[in-house]
């Protein structure tokens, strides 16, 4: 079977880096650096143990599998990813085999899979703090175990990612779509998920100013997600792109900061104070209650910091390599940033739900709107059409961007 391959090499990395300084990204799509090819591999053996075979049905595209292959991210992650691997981790299947301890589900169902590779997929017992506590995404194991070092379907050489017609995954990763729910849709429940999560780990007061900077799938979901939860909470958006920026306001009402009036306009919209440093962008008293950053760079999160108000959370949902920060700002306002990668179980009206679940009940009863952000779908032969369009994302007014299998 055909399927969508990345592999770089140590030295491939530092003799890519370097040329990419004179020739930019393309050395990345082409050429002898190229990182991602569709390549022949065998479709998965039968299964054993509680793991199955699934028919992929469709897999998203994310901004993270983009930033791999243009090698954006920060090597620290490195120990804990294995090469070549077949990317995709948005997945949606059906089941089509089973191992013999696989007694979950049944052939025929059709699921979406929590791409985190944990200690029960790794079958290591007992289980790491990190996974007793529902967040297989972050397992202290993702270099251990009986498979590859990688957290996740899509980023372990021992694992095919969804980029592929079948892929295999363990029982303990599936979840049931429900009949009602389209495959579309299915396919976003694994970034709904990061969305639910972002939120339920800094979740507003119902009267917030919230901000979210980013307007691109995660940001567009958080958005929704606060809608939802707090309907009260004042939401705001930085976004430069014209039509994502359209989506945030139609799908979440929220209020559009011009990128170039950023700290003017927050200023209006959060009352806050602003005051102009000796030196540098000017620092907010008072400002948001939480900034949702799906972005991460050394701007986004230095602006986020200075216009977050006392005893303000950030949530660092998105994460830009090298990033340098002047945390006068935390220090001066008793901020906290908050890490978000992942998800797992959360409680909502008094019961303890896997955000999986969630994802796929809010999506399935409209409260979650994910069709008008499917802009694309393509062959898994057109991925450079793919990676192209994802490139240029403002100008093919695209947000997501789906693979579809027969
Ligand atoms: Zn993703
Ligand atoms: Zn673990």
């Amino acid at each position: 079977m055909k399927a969508l391959q990345f592999n770089v090499t140590p030295p491939g990395f530092i003799a890519a880096k370097a040329i990419s300084l004179i020739f930019g990204n393309k050395v990345y799509l082409k050429g002898p650096f190229k990182t991602v090819r569709l390549v022949e591999i065998p479709e998965p053996a039968v299964p054993s143990g509680q793991w199955v075979k699934l028919k992929t049905i469709f897999c998203g595209f994310c901004g993270s599998d983009l930033n791999l292959m243009m090698l954006h991210d920060s090597p620290t992650a490195s120990p804990f990813s294995s090469f070549p691997c077949i990317i995709g981790h948005e997945v949606v299947g059906r089941i089509v085999e089973k191992g013999p301890e696989a007694t979950q589900f049944k052939l025929g169902d059709v699921v979406t899979v929590n791409p985190g590779l944990g200690c029960t997929v790794r079958n290591l017992s007992p289980q790491c703090a990190v996974c007793a506590a529902g967040r297989s995404l972050n397992c202290e194991n993702s270099a251990e175990g009986d498979l590859p070092p990688g957290m996740f379907t899509g980023l372990n050489s021992g694992v095919t990612g969804g980029f592929a017609p079948f892929i295999c995954a363990h029982e303990s990763q599936l979840f049931k779509v429900p009949d009602s729910l389209g495959m579309e849709a299915a396919a976003m429940t694994e970034p709904l998920a990061v969305a639910l999560q972002t939120v339920f780990d800094n979740m507003p007061e119902p009267s917030d100013k919230i901000l979210v900077i980013g307007g691109g799938v995660i940001g567009n979901l958080v958005i929704q997600v606060v809608r939802t939860l707090c309907p009260d909470a004042g939401i705001a958006l930085i976004e430069p792109a014209a039509h994502a920026a359209a989506l945030a306001q139609d799908l979440g009402q929220a209020d559009i900061i011009p990128f170039k009036e950023a700290y003017r306009t927050a200023a209006e919209l959060t009352g806050a104070a602003m005051y102009q440093p000796q030196l540098g962008q000017p620092v907010f008293m008072g400002g948001f209650d939480r900034i949702y950053d799906t972005v991460g760079n050394s701007a986004t999160l230095n602006m986020g910091l200075r216009i977050l108000g006392p005893f303000g959370t950030l949530s660092l949902v998105g994460i830009g390599s090298d990033v340098k920060l002047d945390l006068t700002p935390l220090w001066l306002k008793l901020q906290n940033i908050k890490g978000v990668y992942g998800y797992g179980r959360v409680t909502y009206q008094g019961e303890t739900r896997h955000v999986f679940d969630l994802a796929m009940e809010f999506m399935n009863e409209g409260k979650i709107l994910t069709a008008p952000l499917v802009t694309h779908t393509f062959r898994l032969e057109d991925y450079m059409e793919m990676i192209e369009v994802n490139l240029n994302k403002a100008r093919q007014g695209a947000v997501k961007t789906l693979v579809r299998f027969d």
